[in-house]
């Protein structure tokens, strides 16, 4: 190996986790080495075209996974230089301070973090300055306690949306100004870099306006000369040591041709099953079970939510450009009647009338007098999310050709099932049509993926005890001095908000410990 392929550091995977370890730690002066398995993604017409993204799948990865009995399926994953930010629909919220300690739902325990609230919390206060979230403090009941306003004003509610929140708050709610990452200057309009367009959740920004970690990480860090990045750069492997006791080399599909690099201090950051992958794939004589798993834990407990895209009707037309500006945490940890989390209710990019399926599906007998057209004028979508917990035997394994065997039963349907007709017994007090409330996914040529992989968390848990964690409080691996992981592989549980400002704080507090490890 060539002294110009060592590197300080060396970060695998560019989204919201090592993206943003890449522009903490770009200003140490460091040689510093990030490897991403995609490419740019392109600046096209495409990109706001609902047909080519949500029908035509243009920015799904071609990876082929398995499913328990050994079924490939094409998983909704997306590789480019800001990972699953490039099409997140950047709800950036932080998890509840209870979410970080032991909570007793009703199919099981959702474990505490070795870390507090209040150790996460200055992160959460820099993560939400360096992706610029728009939100208001004070109006969710359950918002945890924070050391600094948001960093831009809540975006507006369009006019339905607007009715909706007065419609919950005469009912009794509590409903929010939901935290969100686009460059929305509504005092401004003309100096805006977003232009509060439809086409946000679930698409890539063309004018590059959504807080994505390519955006606000891995552009600005790659201002520092003693950045690298290489793209169409796969990691297939993490050689050691004859100890095992350090990561010696990288071994990099490099569009076509095979590299090793070396890093002093290696950062794996490919997405939570990706991540397990890597390890599992670089099973050597000191790592029999794949690298850093002596405690049998790399690839289990893996989570994604127990999620419901689900469409309502509303009696006016609903003709909102951008929807998720609204959320509902009433329920999150209970209500009357049932004193077990539920979870979280918030908006999703409005369905639009080139998603809908050209037939008339069986559910419009449900609402007969609406046509399929009236239906895509009317309808109000709702994300609903619910805590999975991490169950051992939900995991990742390899198939025998070397790819992802994803193994998953969900839990916690009960609590899910109580949301969704917490929310079902709502709609008549909001201007719904009170008995319609169905999956999206049965009126759309495709659904938005977040139902797919989009939330994966869990799989290298971090922990106090070497035994039953993959790492240690700081992300490093227990078994190896320089190995670390940053993305929501870490996660113990997920909570039921969405994941992405976690991973992106997370990283921040783990930047702290590299750089003071790096001197
Ligand atoms: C459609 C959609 C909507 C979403 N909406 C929201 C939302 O509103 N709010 C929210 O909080 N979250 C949302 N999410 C989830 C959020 O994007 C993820 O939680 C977050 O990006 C996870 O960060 P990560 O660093 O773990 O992984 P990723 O961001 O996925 O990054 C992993 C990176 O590693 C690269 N990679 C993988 N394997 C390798 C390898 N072997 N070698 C080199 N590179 C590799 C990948 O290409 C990718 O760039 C959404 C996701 C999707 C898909
Ligand atoms: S709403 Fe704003 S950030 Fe989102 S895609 Fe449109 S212009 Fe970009």
């Amino acid at each position: 190996m060539s002294s110009s392929n060592h590197y300080d550091v060396i970060i695998i995977g560019t989204g919201a986790g090592g993206g943003t370890l890449a522009y903490h730690l770009a200003p140490s002066g460091k040689r510093i080495l990030l490897l991403e398995r995609g490419d740019w993604l392109p600046r096209e017409p495409s990109n706001w075209l609902a047909q080519d993204v949500f029908v035509d799948n243009r920015y799904v990865s071609e990876d082929t996974w398995y499913d328990p009995k050994g079924k490939a399926f094409q998983p909704q994953i997306h590789y480019f230089v800001g990972g699953a930010t490039k099409l997140y629909g950047a709800a950036l919220y932080r998890l509840r301070a209870r979410d970080f300690g032991e909570l007793r739902h009703h199919d099981g325990i959702s474990p505490a973090w070795p870390i507090g609230y209040d150790e996460m919390e200055p992160y959460y206060t820099q993560a939400e300055q360096r992706y610029q979230v728009h939100g208001v403090r004070g109006e969710d009941p359950t918002e945890p306690p924070s050391s600094a306003p948001y960093p831009f004003p809540a975006l507006s509610h369009e006019p339905r949306i607007q009715r909706l929140s007065d419609d919950l708050t005469a009912a009794g709610f509590h409903p929010f100004h939901a935290p969100c990452g686009v460059m929305l200057d509504e005092a401004n309009p003309p100096f805006s870099q977003c232009i509060r367009c439809g086409t946000c959740d679930g698409f890539p920004c063309l004018v590059h306006a959504k807080s994505d970690a390519e955006v606000l990480g891995v552009r600005p860090a790659l201002e520092h000369p003693n950045v690298t990045l290489l793209t169409n750069a796969e990691a297939v492997r993490l050689d050691t040591n004859a100890a095992g006791t350090a990561v010696t080399g990288v071994v990099v599909d490099h569009a076509g041709l095979r590299d090793t690099f070396a890093g002093d201090l290696v950062v794996v950051s490919c997405g939570a099953a990706n991540s397990a992958k890597l390890l599992l794939a670089s099973a050597n004589d000191r790592h029999p079970n794949g690298l850093a798993n002596g405690s049998d834990q790399v690839g289990r407990n893996y989570m994604f939510h127990n999620s419901q895209a689900v469409l309502a009707l509303s009696k006016e037309p609903n003709p909102t450009v951008f929807q998720k500006t609204l959320g509902v945490n009433d329920f999150y940890f209970g209500t009357d009647g049932f004193d077990y989390p539920m979870g979280n209710i918030q908006m999703i990019g409005k369905s639009q009338a080139e998603m809908f399926k050209g037939e008339k599906p069986l559910e419009t007998k449900l609402a007969p007098d609406f046509m399929l057209r009236d239906v895509a004028g009317h309808a109000v979508d709702f994300w609903l999310s619910t805590e999975d917990l991490p169950v051992p035997d939900n995991r990742v394994t390899l198939e025998r050709d070397g790819n992802i065997k994803l193994s998953y039963s969900a839990s916690n349907a009960t609590a899910a099932g109580r949301l969704y007709h917490q929310l079902k017994s709502m709609l008549g007090h909001l201007g719904m049509h009170p008995d319609h409330l169905i999956p999206r996914h049965a009126y759309l040529k495709t659904d938005i993926p977040v139902a797919g992989v989009a939330h994966q968390a869990g799989t290298c848990r971090f922990g106090a005890d070497p035994a039953s964690s993959v790492l240690d409080v700081n992300c490093k691996a227990h078994e190896l001095d320089n190995l670390y992981v940053v993305d929501t592989s870490f996660f113990p549980s997920i909570g039921a908000v969405n994941p992405a400002l976690t991973a992106m704080a997370n990283a921040l507090r783990v930047g702290d410990h590299l750089v003071e490890r790096l001197g």
